[in-house]
């Protein structure tokens, strides 16, 4: 806990101080400009993976980065949509994979979800896609297991998209053009961010030089 007090104590003092106008503005106001579903994982920071400051981005996190399909009406994922979508009219809706993501692994090696039912349960959401993947896969002297993972992390991305896109409101403006879904994989070691390129099926990435999109927004509000 020292540590997460001497942040506060940080924040209150240094962060917040010199940011103290836009916070007193974001009091009033809430209008990100995307939502960003990603795994729960800790090394997964949206906010610093884009530069966003608070306010522009909505997070909805959980473990494994799924969306559970619209029959599912009680569930938090499509509450949040829900509101995102229809509420705050935010016009991107991002679904963020993960390298080294531990649900993907315990997919992969369902004895790493015996005793941790409610995990296993939740998985169920990872789709048919993947799951037929794990069962096809399973000789590790066909597919390597970084292989396997990076296959499943890429798959269980396309297929949470696909079940996002079956929510009416997404599918509605979708059909309308004024809301996009984007499919990315965020990778821990390099910091590289690859898409889904609608045209081929295949990831790509994001940008092809760091450098290629130039900014003149200002400094984000980030640690
Ligand atoms: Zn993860």
């Amino acid at each position: 806990m020292r540590q997460l007090l001497a942040g506060y104590s940080r924040f209150r003092s240094k962060v917040f101080a010199q940011h103290s106008r836009q916070f007193a503005q974001l009091a009033r106001c809430h209008e990100p400009e995307a939502l960003f579903i990603t795994c729960s994982d800790s090394r997964v920071m949206p906010e610093m993976i884009t530069q966003c400051s608070p306010g522009q981005l909505l997070c909805c996190r959980n473990p494994g980065n799924l969306v559970p399909p619209p029959e599912e009406t009680s569930s938090g994922v499509a509450a949040t949509v829900e509101y995102a979508v229809r509420v705050l009219r935010v016009p991107n809706l991002i679904v963020c994979g993960h390298s080294d993501c531990g649900e993907m692994r315990a997919l992969l090696d369902e004895g790493q979800l015996r005793d941790l039912p409610f995990l296993r349960s939740w998985l169920g959401y990872a789709g048919p896609m993947s799951h037929a993947f794990r069962g096809v896969m399973q000789d590790p002297r066909v597919w390597p297991a970084e292989d396997r993972l990076r296959v499943l992390t890429e798959l269980n991305v396309i297929a949470q998209l696909q079940s996002l896109r079956a929510h009416p409101w997404v599918a509605r403006g979708l059909k309308r053009g004024n809301l996009h879904v984007h499919g990315w994989i965020y990778d821990i070691a390099s910091g590289e961010v690859r898409c889904l390129d609608p045209s081929t099926g295949s990831f790509r990435p994001l940008l092809l030089q760091p450098t290629e999109v130039e900014t003149s927004v200002e400094e984000p509000i980030v640690a």
